[in-house]
This record gives structure tokens, C-alpha cells and sequence, in this order.
């Protein structure tokens, strides 16, 4: 069931990538496996998945072990600064800046593992009060205070669109998302690329990677419907 999903999932982001005139290796699937078991992951790992999202600490510490070491664990979930520590050594990228504090913090547990972590600025692009994340008219201002901490790396920039059912809802917010980086790029910033544009989830990944999408987030069209329980 993973394999026939992935393999759907793959040739629509071919597909949507040769409509958009782009290359093959300019967009990465991160496939999200938040609340599913190890067995799930080996089972897509197995397929050639090596980018695995997950938005809580605990998944992560837990399954890390469990999985190949050529994994590469992209924290995309809202992060605690008090948590950070647990994850510092693990993750290949954290997705999920959206303050100075955990800016601060994430620095600060880098350097102590000796490690230069790649980040994403969190933009709360459709302006919506649920959701985490960089005003998009603040983020320029927040690249600039964060960008010369050690340990860190600015890369790019994130977002998770407004839920819809209609993908082209989003196709403005994901032009103002690569618009953002467009700007803050031309702005030279020392410390600071903005290379990589994470955005697209199941229902809007297409339309992500026609507007600049380098990693698409995917979980439910790969892996199924999620249960929570009380504990997640
Ligand atoms: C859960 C999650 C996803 C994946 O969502 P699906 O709709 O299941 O593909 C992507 N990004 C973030 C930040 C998530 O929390």
C-alpha cells in the first residue's frame, strides 16, 4: 500500500515538475510520518524514502534508533525550546523557527554538539491566528536579528498553507512565500541562503512545486489517515 502511494505521489510531483519547466532533483519529497509506527517508515525507507518528517521531539528520539542511520530527520512540527537539546544531534533540519528565543536556543545546543543545524523561518503565511509562524511583513526584520548566531544556518523558509479543498487556494500563498525569499535573497544577508521553500502538503504539493516548492511535506497520501489518541 506505502509503495503503490509513493509511486503516485512520485509521478505526480514529476509531473508537476516538468509543467512548471523544472528540474528533477530541484524538488525533494519529505515523507511525514507523525504518529505512524517504525514498520511504516521501513516500509518507505525501503522504497528509497530518506527524508522523514515528524512534529513531535518524542517521535523522533524514539524512532531515530530504530531506523537507518542515512535517514535524514526534518523537524517540521512546533518545537519547545525546552526540548531542543533532546533533538540537536538527530535532526538534519529543523522547518519550524518562529522565534528569537528558539533561534537562541537551537544555536546555543549546535554548538554544543558541534554542529551547524540548517533552519527554516516558519511563515504563518495566511495570516491565521491557529497557526505558528513569521508574519510575512516581519520576516525580513527576523532573518536580519537571527542571521549571524552560531550553530545555525538560515536556508530558506516555510509554510503551512490554510486548510482548503481546492489546491488553488493556495497558489497565492505559496507565490508570496518564494516573493518573501525573493526579497530577503536580494537583501545579501550575511549567514543567509534562501535556497530551500518548504511548502505543499497532500492536498496542495502540486501546485507547492509549480511555485518554487523544494521540499514537499507528505503524510497522509503516502502513509494514510492519522489516528490521534489522547497522547498525541
Ligand atoms: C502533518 C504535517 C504535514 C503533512 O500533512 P498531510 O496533509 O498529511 O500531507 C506537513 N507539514 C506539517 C508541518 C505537518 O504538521
Amino acid at each position: 500500500m506505502i509503495k503503490d502511494n509513493l509511486k503516485e505521489v512520485e509521478s505526480n510531483i514529476s509531473k508537476a515538475i516538468a509543467k512548471a519547466g523544472r528540474k528533477e532533483s530541484d524538488v525533494t519529497l519529505i515523507a511525514v510520518s507523525k504518529t505512524k509506527p517504525v514498520e511504516m517508515l521501513k516500509e518507505a525507507y525501503d522504497c528509497g524514502i530518506r527524508d522523514f518528517g515528524e512534529n513531535k521531539v518524542q517521535e523522533i528520539t524514539e524512532k531515530y534508533p530504530a531506523l537507518p542511520d542515512d535517514i535524514r530527520w526534518h523537524m517540521i512540527g512546533h518545537l519547545q525550546t525546552n526540548k531542543v537539546k533532546y533533538i540537536a544531534d538527530k535532526v538534519y533540519m529543523i522547518h519550524s523557527v518562529e522565534s528569537e528565543k528558539l533561534a537562541l536556543e537551537i544555536s546555543k545546543r549546535a554548538v554544543a554538539v558541534n554542529r551547524v543545524i540548517p533552519v527554516l523561518i516558519e511563515v504563518n503565511i495566511g495570516d491565521e491566528e491557529s497557526k505558528f509562524g513569521i508574519k510575512a511583513s516581519e520576516c525580513l526584520e527576523f532573518v536580519e536579528r537571527i542571521h549571524d548566531l552560531p550553530g545555525i544556518k538560515v536556508n530558506g523558509l516555510m509554510c503551512v498553507a490554510p486548510y482548503t479543498e481546492n489546491a488553488e487556494d493556495n497558489r497565492k500563498y505559496f507565490k508570496l512565500l518564494k516573493q518573501i525569499a525573493i526579497d530577503i535573497t536580494n537583501k545579501n544577508i550575511d549567514n543567509v541562503s534562501m535556497d530551500v521553500l518548504s511548502m505543499g502538503m497532500s492536498g496542495d504539493y502540486e501546485v507547492a512545486i509549480e511555485e518554487g516548492a523544494t521540499y514537499v511535506r507528505v503524510g497522509t497520501n503516502i502513509f494514510g489517515i492519522r489516528q490521534y489518541n489522547v497522547n498525541n
